[in-house]
């Protein structure tokens, strides 16, 4: 615990960016296999004692919340809802003064959406990529379109506000599905955000040609249900009031519109390893420092190190781009 007269200090990088947001990997493991994150098979779990405890995970959101003043957690994967327990860790982890959500693919949320709210947790995003049931199939290798749709009107039912759809948009596979995400959106009372493709596809097949640039993602809603911007702050997500005022939809331009020079993020993989970025190509053990007896002070330190060391940009449109060697799903997203 820190001493109550030690408030916390910022956490910045060399850059003067004040990281104030962990993204927490529960597990490796996923029901799915959606084609532009997991390989359709032969991905090797982690032994699951090489995955932090919940002691261990709430131990760690702690220090980043008492000594450098986090103000936000997410919960991923893999699938998030495929840990047993995860309710016991949201009920942990909402006992800090954060925003607490979770990145979830819906197929398990019409029995855990209230249990999960129930447990404390304030927001939940959604994934779903297609509104079709023979391409969701294609897409995530599973026949669960319905369970997905009744899971995130079970996600309203329980009274998380707003709920948001993930949408990752790939040209030639759901981009022509684009205005019916937004008519969907519009309809069922969730804000949908489209995501464009990463190379963080295990499978490695990701091309710049399958990027579907946010700004034609805008225009094509707007062609047919007219916005305007609204001011996003540090949200990686470009957001887009409709002027009727039916709701908003998100745009995520990471590849097109990176918003590096504004990210407040750290993730912390299932198996413990720190990471300054999404696409960084080296990690900080925190699983072996929490297991060799680290104090508070140690992890602390252990984030700084890893901050401090934080690159400008991830740099995918450059051509000394390198791939981090885990995929989507290993990282968590
Ligand atoms: N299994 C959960 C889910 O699908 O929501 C949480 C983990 S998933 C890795 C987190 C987010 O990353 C999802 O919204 C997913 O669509 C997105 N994602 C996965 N691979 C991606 C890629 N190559 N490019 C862009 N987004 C990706
Ligand atoms: Fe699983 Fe989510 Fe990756 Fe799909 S995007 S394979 S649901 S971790």
């Amino acid at each position: 615990m820190t001493d109550l007269a030690d408030p916390p200090r910022p956490l910045a990088d060399g850059f003067g960016r004040v990281h104030r947001d962990l993204r927490i990997s529960v597990t490796d493991r996923c029901n799915f296999r959606c084609t532009y994150c997991m390989p359709a098979e032969g991905m090797d779990w982690h032994p699951r004692d090489e995955l932090l405890t919940f002691e261990e995970l709430t131990r760690i959101a702690t220090v980043c919340v008492e000594r450098f003043g986090f103000d936000s957690i997410r919960l991923t994967g893999g699938e998030p809802t495929v840990r047993a327990g995860l309710a016991v860790l949201v009920e942990k982890l909402a006992a800090l003064p954060v925003d607490l959500s979770l990145t979830t693919n819906g197929s398990t949320l019409v029995a855990q959406a209230g249990p999960l709210r129930d447990a404390g947790l304030h927001r939940m995003n959604i994934s779903l990529d297609s509104l079709r049931a023979d391409r969701f199939e294609a897409l995530t290798r599973r026949d669960e379109l319905p369970r997905v749709l009744d899971g995130i009107r079970a996600a309203v039912a329980a009274g998380f506000e707003p709920v948001k759809v993930n949408v990752v948009v790939v040209r030639g596979v759901n981009d022509d599905e684009i205005v019916d995400f937004a008519r969907f959106g519009r309809d069922e009372g969730v804000v949908v955000r489209f995501i464009e493709f990463m190379p963080l596809d295990a499978d490695q097949r990701w091309s710049h040609e399958q990027v579907v640039p946010s700004a034609e993602i805008t225009a094509a809603i707007d062609a047919v249900f007219p916005t305007e911007p609204v001011h996003r702050g540090s949200d990686p997500a470009e957001r887009h009031r409709y002027l009727d005022g039916q709701g908003e939809i998100g745009v995520i331009g990471t590849v097109t519109e990176p918003f590096c020079s504004s990210c407040d993020r750290v993730r912390l993989t299932a198996d413990g390893q720190l990471r300054a970025c999404l696409f960084s190509t080296d990690e900080t053990d925190l699983r072996s420092l929490l297991r060799s007896g680290a104090t508070d002070d140690d992890l602390a330190a252990a984030l700084q190190t890893t901050v401090a060391g934080k690159w400008a940009g991830h740099g995918i449109s450059n051509v000394t781009f390198i791939r981090p060697t885990r995929s989507m799903s290993e990282i968590g997203g």
